[in-house]
């Protein structure tokens, strides 16, 4: 049987042996390891809410014939997308960080249409093989790390235009059975968490970049892998001991760095190999899922407006007038994120391979909205908690017999809060707005599925100028066709 709780979950990462690197030395067992720990209970929770609410994190799988994790299911239907999005925000507020699966779920599903289009083209085996291996995840119930982003190097330049030419992943070998990989992805979200990592191309690709054209899927144990881990702001208070001053010791996110030294991959685990005018159909796809997957920030979002409201309460505050309508402005800011991507998942379509993928310009304008409005959300929550979000003394001088009376007694708000109640809110504030959850928050806001840009883009793209033009030239009452004239 394969995993089912995250107990399971955490068992099954032991003993793997990964060549893993953190702060200059290598890490025997990254599972027991206190700054990555946190990582790996967020994605266990992801197995734990699949037992506690199998109807919101499970879905039956025409694939597989049985009941699967929504992470591992290719949508079947409208509400199969729906419902990935309303799993995403119940899993930011109950985690308050990155629970790390969206980019392997919109992998799978960007896949699946994906090969049986280049299929379709080309008489390739590609969506057979894919789904051979999407049964054997579903068994197992596996999580898989979706690995795009290549280091890049001359941002101006196209792969094959590199001076190195290790700058973006590439079939360095076609041997008789499989292929060999080089090169590195960058910023990989839970790639030590994952049992199986799927490389893709990070974008367009032209007829000289025939190497770098290609999706395999790799195991996370494989020996031709390093990861380097990514620091956290904060990390090492992990190291501390105690855990008021982590803000949210429980939970955190993870990304490293994770170099591929001549990976051998079997034909059988290769779904696109040359075919390069379907990398950039796969970045649209992957992109139109992954863009309205960062509804899982408006759970967050609930977190940081509850802490908010707290210490408003504990500060004596919560009754003024400023103080409501800055957490009616984060709120709204936090609805007007989910509204676009809820929206985009109503919105999807049925795709050629038979799955459904959300409305892209809807999924677009719901990322953007995210590299804005979780800044603005963190700005208000630090304003309402005062300057102590930034200047607290640390959990050791509370627990310290001369400072800590006299903490207690200057750091308690409102009769009936504590100081530590009070130093527990502003520290899960400073965590998610400039703490290691920051990341997840914040930066992950920015630039995950893609920097602000690259939306832009996409909505230029998408916008129907010619068509907006047309109705105001109806309604203006000016003749002929916008621009013929
Ligand atoms: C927390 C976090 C988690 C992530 N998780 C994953 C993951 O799990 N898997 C994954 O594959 N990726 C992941 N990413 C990577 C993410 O997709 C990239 O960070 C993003 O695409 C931007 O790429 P970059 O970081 O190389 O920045 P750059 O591409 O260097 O962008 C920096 C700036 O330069 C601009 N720019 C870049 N290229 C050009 C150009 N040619 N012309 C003009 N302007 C340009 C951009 O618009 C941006 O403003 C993650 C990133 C973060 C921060």
């Amino acid at each position: 049987m394969g995993i089912v709780t995250g107990a399971d979950y955490i068992e099954s990462l032991r003993g793997r042996n990964l060549k893993v690197w953190f702060l200059g030395e290598r890490i025997a067992e990254p599972v027991d390891h206190p700054v990555i720990r946190p990582s790996i209970n967020a994605v266990a929770r992801t197995y734990d809410l699949a037992v506690e609410h199998p109807e919101l994190a499970t879905a039956w799988s025409r694939i597989s014939g049985r009941p699967v994790n929504r992470f591992l299911h290719v949508t079947e239907s409208v509400e199969d997308v729906v419902a990935q999005n309303k799993m995403q925000r119940r899993l930011g507020q109950l985690t308050g960080t990155c629970f790390q699966r969206c980019v392997g779920m919109d992998a799978i599903n960007s896949l699946f249409s994906v090969t049986h289009e280049i299929d379709q083209k080309h008489g390739t085996p590609y969506q057979r093989r894919f789904r051979d291996f999407l049964v054997r995840m579903q068994e197992a119930n596996y999580v898989i790390g979706g690995a795009m982003t290549d280091p890049k190097g001359d941002r101006s330049k196209a792969p094959a235009e590199q001076s190195d030419p290790d700058m973006f992943v590439r079939i360095v070998e076609r041997r008789p059975g499989g292929i060999v990989l080089r090169g590195a992805k960058m910023h990989q979200t839970g790639c030590l968490n994952s049992h199986w990592i799927l490389a893709m191309p990070t974008m367009r690709m032209r007829p000289a970049d025939r190497d770098y054209a290609v999706v395999a899927a790799i195991p996370v144990d494989d020996p031709g892998l390093t990861f380097i881990y990514g620091r956290q702001s904060c990390d090492t208070r992990a190291l501390e001991g105690g855990e008021i001053d982590q803000g949210n010791a429980r939970y955190s996110g993870q990304e490293a760095m994770m170099i591929l030294d001549d990976v051998f991959v079997p034909d059988e685990l290769v779904f696109l190999d040359g075919e390069t005018e379907f990398a950039a159909m796969l970045v649209e796809r992957f992109t139109a899922y992954h863009r309205r997957s960062y509804v899982c920030k408006t759970g967050l979002g609930d977190v940081i407006i509850g802490a908010a409201a707290l210490i408003a309460d504990y500060n004596g505050v919560a009754a003024a007038a400023h103080v409501r309508d800055k957490l009616v402005e984060m709120a709204h800011l936090n609805e007007s994120i989910y509204g676009a991507g809820i929206a985009s998942s109503h919105e999807s379509h049925e795709t050629p391979a038979g799955n459904f993928e959300p409305d892209d310009l809807l999924a677009n304008v719901c990322k953007h909205n995210v590299t804005r409005f979780p800044y603005e959300i963190a700005r208000l929550a630090q304003d309402l908690a005062g300057g102590l979000v930034a200047t607290l003394p640390s959990e050791k001088d509370f627990a310290n017999p001369e400072t800590g009376p006299l903490l207690r007694k200057y750091l308690k708000g409102r009769d009936g809060v504590t100081a530590e109640e009070r130093a527990r809110v502003l520290r899960l504030i400073e965590n998610m707005t400039l703490g290691r959850n920051a990341v997840g928050y914040l930066t992950e806001s920015m630039h995950g599925a893609g920097s602000p840009q690259a939306q832009r883009i996409q909505i230029a793209r998408q916008m129907k100028l010619e068509e907006k033009k047309e109705l105001a030239r109806a309604l203006a009452g000016i003749p002929g066709k916008a621009g013929t004239e």
